[in-house]
């Protein structure tokens, strides 16, 4: 068993984290298995060095320990780059030009473009350019690439994936639109270079929160799509605040850093989250 556990560093981590954390890091050392870190710093604009110490320093506070070197996203944009251009000989992903305010003019709707699990689906403005214009436009505007979604859910057929405890689940990629796998700013986005970074790391169990389940669909055809293995998921209950929202990287009370300082002992609270108890205002969010 191989879990991880991949914090972006654009901000503090919080207690949704330190439970993610410490569930990927149970799971697979109560298997005798490998835990391993991952620092998502696809986007450059927004990571900052500081995050990266700072979660570093909190998972150690928490007892955490980890298997070999953190991996790092930025370290592997020749994985991203090789398998989009896998996907460009096979004409399953398109240069798309368009800004945000493209986007939403192309559409009729009064409130912009109807919204997918991913965000606004793309109303394929892009995807039928000719060639010409195409290769033009490509040469001297910014440019991100998308996939062609039903190009690829044709070439890939039915898929499901198996989330522990409750079986297999289908995948429903088409819900998603053409999604974006480079950005305009970064050479991947989060969908394609967490599906590469784990295979490429061999993580047998995916484990993270409820909030990225829908994005498994893409995941799942990603895999289907570059040949790569495809790992159990876990898909856990967040962590919410004393109002029922899920944290978020703005709740300064519930920032590990502040516990930290604060002298609250990590490894006691690791134990208690892995048990399933937070600490009082929090709880799990009913799923
Ligand atoms: N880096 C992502 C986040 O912090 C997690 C990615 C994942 O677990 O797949 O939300």
């Amino acid at each position: 068993m191989l879990t991880r556990f991949a914090p972006s560093p654009t901000g503090e981590l919080h207690l949704g984290h330190a439970y993610s954390a410490v569930l990927a890091h149970a799971a697979a050392r109560s298997a005798a298995g490998k835990f391993r870190i991952r620092i998502d710093d696809i986007d450059g604009s927004r990571s900052r060095e500081a995050y990266v110490a700072g979660s570093l320093a909190d998972l150690d506070w928490l007892g955490i320990d980890w298997d070999g070197d953190p991996v790092r996203q930025s370290d592997r944009l020749g994985s991203y780059a090789a398998a989009l251009d896998d996907l460009r000989a096979r004409a399953l992903v398109y240069p798309c030009f368009c800004t945000r305010a493209d986007i939403a003019a192309s559409l009729s709707a009064p409130h912009g473009p109807p919204n997918g699990p991913s965000g606004a689906i793309y109303p394929g403005t892009c995807r039928t350019l000719p060639a010409g214009e195409r290769d033009r436009r490509m040469a001297a505007e910014p440019h991100c690439w998308r996939l062609d979604m039903a190009r690829a859910v044709a070439a890939a057929g039915d898929l499901v994936w198996e989330e522990q405890g409750q079986g297999l689940r289908a995948a429903d990629p088409a819900a998603h639109g053409d999604i974006v796998l480079a950005r305009k700013d970064a050479p991947a986005s989060y969908h394609l270079a967490s599906t590469l970074d784990d295979a490429g790391m061999g993580v047998t169990h995916v484990i993270r929160g409820a909030d990225l389940i829908a994005s498994t669909d893409a995941h799942r055809l990603l895999q289907a799509l570059l040949g790569l293995p495809v790992p159990l998921y876990c898909h856990h209950a967040l962590v919410c605040g004393a109002d029922g929202q899920r944290l978020a990287k703005r709740d300064a009370a519930a920032a590990l850093k502040a516990l930290r300082e604060a002298g609250v002992d990590g490894r006691a609270l690791a134990a208690d989250l892995a048990a399933g108890r937070l600490p009082a205002g929090y709880s799990l969010q009913k799923p």
